[in-house]
């Protein structure tokens, strides 16, 4: 590899890690219902603001040893890990384009945006499991990049739409149902919302495998948690992880499976 291509590749990690501190804000302050577009970050225990110099994604938190510099209190090591799970997902994207001769098949501004897509997707994973929330931000955002890739794809607009109406409906009348039958609601807002962006960038018809397989993979956890009492019948549990993980499966592997099961029925 060329001096150049290592210091781009360097820069790109970079860039993500300084998205994923941001995108921690973005969380954090969705969750406690503030602005993240105003105010500087403060310490989440004594709230004095916290210095530039202090906020450098990866950087700080080491120099600092993991304590805020004011009260010394322990910050959170999820912001840590979340920047550095962003810079290994950097290099390990440009270093595989780089090397794979298949992936460089595919246009780089697709590819850059289907890997921005599910850069987010993983955010609003983290969200979702750590707040029980999906910050519309995040929503907003993954519209933006699969219209774009759909742009990019140069292919028929009728399909994502069509796969965007179905699951809207699906969720809607489940969401309607479900709380007419238990009388409290058994689906969030958020994940008929989330479900927007990755039925549009599935498109039809495998938007339907991948909200099967949410269904399914949800449901053996579902039974997982009650059978070793983890929680009880009629808790909350959250879904969007479930459409989140059966998304990136339909993405992948859709074809395979659609192949392979069609395979076995005729
Ligand atoms: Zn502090």
């Amino acid at each position: 590899m060329f001096f150049f291509e290592l210091v781009l590749i360097f820069f790109f990690a970079l860039f993500l890690s300084f998205l994923a501190s941001f995108f921690n804000v973005v969380i954090f302050r969705t969750a406690k219902e503030e602005s993240f577009v105003k105010g500087r970050s403060k310490c989440e225990s004594c709230h004095q603001q916290i210095a530039w110099y202090d906020n450098v994604p990866l950087l700080s938190f080491l120099l600092l040893r993991g304590k805020c510099r004011h009260c010394h209190k322990k910050i959170a090591r999820i912001y840590f890990l979340s920047e550095l799970l962003a810079f290994v997902l950097g290099l390990t994207f440009a270093v595989a384009y780089l090397q794979l001769p298949s992936l460089q098949l595919l246009p780089i501004q697709q590819l850059m945006l289907y890997f921005l897509f599910t850069f987010v997707l993983l955010f609003a994973l983290l969200a979702d499991l750590q707040y029980l929330i999906v910050p519309d931000f995040f929503v907003a955002l993954l519209i933006i990049l699969a219209v774009l890739a759909q742009l990019f794809s140069g292919e028929n607009w009728l399909l994502p739409i069509l796969a965007v109406l179905f699951s809207s409906v699906f969720f809607y009348a489940l969401y309607f149902s479900a709380s007419k039958i238990l009388h409290k609601p058994a689906l969030g807002f958020g994940d008929i919302k989330l479900m927007i962006p990755l039925a549009f960038l599935l498109s039809w018809p495998k938007v339907i495998l991948s909200i099967f397989l949410a269904f399914i993979i949800g449901g053996i956890f579902a039974m997982l948690l009650l059978l070793t009492g983890k929680k009880k019948i009629g808790q909350a549990l959250p879904f969007a992880p479930f459409l989140i993980v059966a998304f990136l499966i339909t993405f992948v592997f859709g074809e395979a499976i659609w192949q392979w099961y069609f395979g076995f029925l005729f």
